[in-house]
């Protein structure tokens, strides 16, 4: 039995494997097929402290992962398909494999939104696409869409200026969501434009992106607007499918915690992305994986004690 898992390798995972590592736990964490959370679909990243001239977001992850086996933390790349947190030990299933565990912490993070138009699905990967990190170098010279307000949408429209011919934000509002650093970013940006109070309805091509159907959320206009790649950048969906009905999720499905690390189960701790829809920040989830980590060797520290005083000398 293991003493922790962590469930997730985002900053909030592999901060609390170094903590719990650090304490001796030897935690078990279950990476995820594709480890690093959303950090590694990111480029520069530039206000996690320590990094004055900014970090690229997969080197950043690596050096956490680096960081948390050089004090002992095992780390497998595999999914997790179910828990059972009803049973004592508490229960972890991957494809091939069960785990029991006296805590776990859940910093399985979020994951991108899309928006659901005709065309969208069908065009993924030719042309739609939520990762500019992945996909921008795609196109080279072309006319580039990025649908959002946020910093994700502001970061995805400057990042793709390396390789569009132009970049269009189409916002829903009249005013960016994102950081005002961003915006001024944006807004001077000189190949960078955009289409304000505006909606994409629907993507459409049949091999690739050929262009998107715009709608003026004001007076209800639609217009066919030439396209060769779309860029979703609205936000996140917590990555909770898996703990719906064990652990308690708010109307939005992230996990809810009292004090930002606890759960509603005994043992079972949370940290990260997956319980903050507020800051989701990479440095405010290595914080939270720091407390999660420190709360379960408390957890395990007073379990001990326990067992200890029932026991006769
Ligand atoms: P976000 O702040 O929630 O912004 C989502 C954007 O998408 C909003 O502008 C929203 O419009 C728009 N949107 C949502 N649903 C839509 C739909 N169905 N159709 C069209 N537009 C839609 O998400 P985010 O940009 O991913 O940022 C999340 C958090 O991460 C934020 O706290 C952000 O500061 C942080 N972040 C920071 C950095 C950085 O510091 N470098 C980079 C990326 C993200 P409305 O504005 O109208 O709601």
């Amino acid at each position: 039995m293991e003493r922790v898992i962590i469930i997730g390798s985002g900053p909030a995972g592999l901060t609390a494997a170094i903590y719990a590592a650090r304490a001796n736990l030897k935690p078990l964490v279950l990476a995820g097929g594709l480890y690093g959370g959303q950090l590694m679909l990111t480029t520069d990243v530039e206000n996690y402290p320590g990094f004055v001239d900014g970090i690229m977001g997969p080197d950043l992850m690596i050096r956490f992962r680096e960081q948390a086996e050089r004090f002992g933390a095992q780390i497998e790349n595999v999914d997790v398909v179910s828990v059972d947190f009803r049973k004592r030990p508490l229960v972890v299933r991957t494809p091939d494999a069960q785990y029991e565990a006296e805590t776990i912490i859940v910093a399985t993070g979020a994951s991108a939104r899309w928006l659901d138009i005709p065309g969208e699905e069908l065009l993924r990967g030719r042309g739609v696409s939520s990762c500019a990190t992945c996909d921008g170098a795609f196109f080279r010279d072309k006319r580039i869409f990025v649908v959002g307000g946020g910093d994700s949408a502001a970061e995805e429209a400057l990042f793709l200026t390396r390789f569009g011919r132009s970049v269009t934000l189409v916002h829903r509002r009249d005013r960016l969501r994102a950081s005002k650093v961003m915006v001024d970013r944006v807004l001077s940006h000189e190949k960078i434009g955009v289409l304000w109070n505006s909606m994409v309805d629907e993507v459409y091509g049949d091999t690739h992106v050929k262009g998107l159907r715009v709608r003026d959320v004001i007076d209800g206009s639609v217009g066919e607007v030439p396209a060769d790649a779309l860029f979703v950048a609205i936000g996140h969906t917590p990555n909770t499918a898996i703990f719906a009905d064990q652990l308690d999720l708010d109307e939005r499905g992230y996990i809810v915690s009292p004090d930002g690390s606890s759960t509603n189960v005994d043992g079972v701790f949370v940290a990260g992305d997956v319980n903050d829809f507020r800051y989701r920040q990479a440095v405010t989830a290595a914080g939270a994986g720091c407390r999660a980590a420190m709360d379960a060797e408390k957890y395990l520290e007073a379990l001990e004690f326990r067992v200890d005083s029932l026991t006769p000398r």
